[in-house]
C-alpha cells in the first residue's frame, strides 16, 4: 500500500528562530498523526540541523529542498547529498520548478542527482509539471512525459519505486490557483500508466505521486481522495502551523474513509 505522503516545502523562508518556533507548533499538531500518514518538513539548509534536532522522537521526518549530485569538490555554494544525511535528512525535491526557472535546472542534471540521492539512500521528491501556456496549447501529457523518460532515465524499478513523484503544474504553484482534483488525477493516472511501461506495472503501483500547487486546508481533502494522488508537496500552507496541520487532519480523513 502507498503511504500517504505530506510534505511541506518552506521555500527560501523562516531563518533557524523562525524555523524552530515553526516546528514547535507543528509537533502539537502532528503528534497524533495516522500511522499510515507520513510528514516530511522541508525547511532552508541553513535551518536543517535545527530542525532535525527538534524533531527527534517525533512523527516528522526532515527533507531538504536542493543537492548537488557531486560527492564533494570545488563547487562554492553547493550542498552535497552526504552532508545532507549527516543533517538526518531523509529527504530531498529535486527538480522543483522554481530551480528549473531560475536556475536553469534541466532534466539530465536533475536525473544525476536523482541518481544520487538513491545511490546514498535519500528519497527524491522529483517534482514535474506543465507550465500554463503548455496547458492551453494541449501539450500537457507531451511535456510531462518528456520530464519524467528525462529525470527517471536508466534508473532500475528497484530504484524507481523507492522514489516520490510530484506532479506540480507550474500555473498553480503559489497562485492560489490549484488544479482540479479531476485535472490533478488525469495526470496522476497518466504518470503512473507511463512509469509502468518504463519499468513494471507492480513497480508503477508501488510508486507514490504527490501533487503540488496551492494545496490548502479547503481543497486538500478534494484532492487527496482520488485514487492516485497519494499526497501533497505543500509550498505556502505548510509555512503556518495551523494551515499544515489542517492539511495533516484532511489527508487523514481520507485515510479513516
Ligand atoms: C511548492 O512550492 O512546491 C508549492 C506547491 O507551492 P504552493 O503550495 O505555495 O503552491
Amino acid at each position: 500500500m502507498r503511504k500517504k505522503t505530506i510534505a511541506g516545502n518552506w521555500k527560501m523562508y523562516t531563518d533557524i528562530h523562525e524555523s524552530a518556533d515553526l516546528v514547535k507548533a507543528l509537533k502539537e499538531k502532528v503528534q497524533n498523526a495516522h500511522s499510515a500518514l507520513e510528514v516530511v518538513l522541508c525547511p532552508p539548509f541553513t535551518s536543517l540541523v535545527v530542525v532535525g534536532s527538534l524533531i527527534k522522537s517525533t512523527r516528522l521526518k526532515l527533507g531538504a529542498q536542493n543537492m548537488y549530485h557531486e560527492d564533494e569538490g570545488a563547487y562554492t555554494g553547493e550542498v552535497s547529498a552526504k552532508m545532507l544525511t549527516s543533517t538526518g535528512c531523509q529527504y530531498v525535491i529535486l527538480g522543483h520548478s522554481e530551480r528549473r526557472q531560475y536556475f536553469h535546472e534541466m532534466n539530465d542534471l536533475i536525473n544525476l542527482k536523482v541518481k544520487k540521492a538513491l545511490a546514498i539512500g535519500l528519497t527524491p521528491i522529483v517534482c514535474v509539471g506543465e507550465r500554463l501556456d503548455e496547458r492551453e496549447k494541449g501539450v500537457t501529457e507531451r511535456v510531462v512525459s518528456a520530464q519524467v523518460k528525462g529525470v527517471l532515465r536508466d534508473l532500475r524499478g528497484s530504484e524507481i519505486e523507492k522514489l516520490i513523484i510530484a506532479y506540480e503544474p507550474v500555473w498553480a504553484i503559489g497562485t492560489g490557483r490549484n488544479a482540479t482534483p479531476e485535472q490533478a488525477e488525469e495526470v496522476h493516472q497518466l504518470i503512473r500508466k507511463l512509469v509502468g511501461q518504463l519499468s513494471s506495472w507492480a513497480v508503477a503501483e508501488r510508486l507514490i505521486i504527490q501533487y503540488g500547487g496551492s494545496v490548502k486546508p479547503e481543497n486538500a481533502e478534494d484532492l487527496l481522495c482520488q485514487p492516485n494522488i497519494d499526497g501533497a508537496l505543500v509550498g505556502g500552507a505548510s509555512l503556518k502551523a495551523d494551515s499544515f496541520g489542517a492539511i495533516i487532519r484532511a489527508a487523514e480523513a481520507n485515510l479513516a474513509s
